[in-house]
């Protein structure tokens, strides 16, 4: 059973003595079956050596035992998609604090890990621009027939509807208004509306309406117990003729039997999405050109975001053992 350690204090005095006997010496380690860039990494390292932590790293592993005992010592863990499951957590007696560099955490268990007390924070934002770059590149490429010969269409003058208005749905939204799109968008958690106004994007009251209405519809939803298999048949047809489905955000959300019942149903319907869906090669066999899927997850992939997410995570560590701060952790 793994060390409880606590990060939750009755009198601040408690806190700052409990973070104190940290500071410095903690061992970290860099857990990453697809690694960082070389130029992420060597900022990491600098950073947590600066502080005085020893840097250790398991890159390009192919086996889960490898992780296992690689955490058999450390107090911190940086990942990036690796899946951090309870036995993971288990192994991991001194365990601290699990950093995901990234905005989706859904791959660590992040509640047997509160149990355990370890924190789990992600590095909200870092990535978005990339993830939302790929979001509007993915649209003129269905516009344009996958870039084969035949005559498409353009964005401009279209709607884009936006389901879930965070930080990769705002920058959807911005950079769709600069291209001349109409933006809509859906997110029932964001309390300030005047985030909407800023930005110049109406947003819309129901789910439904979203899909309604979207010539291209943007999907940026966390992957949760709510939203898994939440995108399915009923949404899809309701969207207008000539419609896209731009998935960014996970694989999961997707109901795949009612996608393909969909797209078996309107012919004017596509689908393109940032990691193959589980039916990918018959949905290519059978839908063709209207279904585009990477063939590995590359939302996130650019040497930009691979540095702001790879350091934001570095730089949290730091933060959290010289002055206990939490402001990102997710399994409060
Ligand atoms: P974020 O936390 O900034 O935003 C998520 C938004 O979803 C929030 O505004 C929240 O209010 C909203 N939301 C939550 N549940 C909702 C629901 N049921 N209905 C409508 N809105 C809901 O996250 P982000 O950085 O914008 O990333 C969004 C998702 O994109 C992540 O959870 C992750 O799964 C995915 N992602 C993918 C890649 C990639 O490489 N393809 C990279 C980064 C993020």
């Amino acid at each position: 059973m793994a060390t409880i350690v606590p990060y939750t204090f009755e009198k601040k005095e408690e806190k700052a003595l409990y973070f104190t006997s940290f500071v410095k010496g903690m061992k970290v380690l860099i857990a990453t079956e697809k690694p960082f860039a070389k130029a992420a990494v060597d900022g990491m390292v600098e950073i947590l050596e600066g502080a005085g932590h020893t840097v250790v790293r398991l890159e390009k592993y192919t086996d889960k035992t490898q992780l296992l005992d690689a955490v058999a010592d450390v107090d911190a863990l940086i990942v990036r998609s690796d899946k951090i499951t309870c036995d993971v957590l288990a192994a991991a007696p001194n365990l601290k604090i699990v950093v995901r560099a990234g905005a989706g955490y859904d791959n660590v268990d992040c509640c047997d890990a509160k149990a355990r007390g370890v924190v789990v924070m992600n590095t909200p934002g870092q990535n978005s621009n990339a993830v939302a770059e790929l979001a509007i590149a993915m649209m003129i490429f269905m516009s344009r027939n996958c870039f084969t010969p035949g005559t498409g269409g353009e964005i401009k003058g279209k709607t884009l509807a936006i389901h879930a208005y965070g930080n990769v749905g705002r920058l959807v939204g911005c950079k769709g208004k600069a291209l001349g799109m109409n933006v809509i968008a859906y997110d029932p958690f964001v309390s300030d509306c005047s985030v909407f106004e800023c930005d110049g994007v109406e947003r819309v009251e129901s789910m439904e309406e979203l899909y309604r209405r979207a010539d291209f519809l943007s999907l940026h939803i966390p992957a949760t117990p709510q939203t898994k298999g939440s995108i399915g048949y009923e949404l899809l047809t309701s969207m207008p003729k000539g419609a896209t489905l731009v998935n960014t955000a996970r694989k999961e959300v997707i109901d795949e039997a009612g996608l393909c019942k969909a797209l078996s149903e309107r012919e004017d319907l596509k689908y393109v999405s940032d990691v193959a869906p589980e039916c990918c090669c018959q949905m290519n066999e059978q839908f063709g050109k209207r279904v585009f899927a990477t063939p590995k997850k590359m939302g996130a992939e650019t040497a930009e975001a691979n540095i702001n997410a790879g350091l934001a995570a570095a730089r949290q560590i730091v933060d959290f053992f010289e002055t206990g701060n939490t402001k990102f952790q997710v399994n409060r």
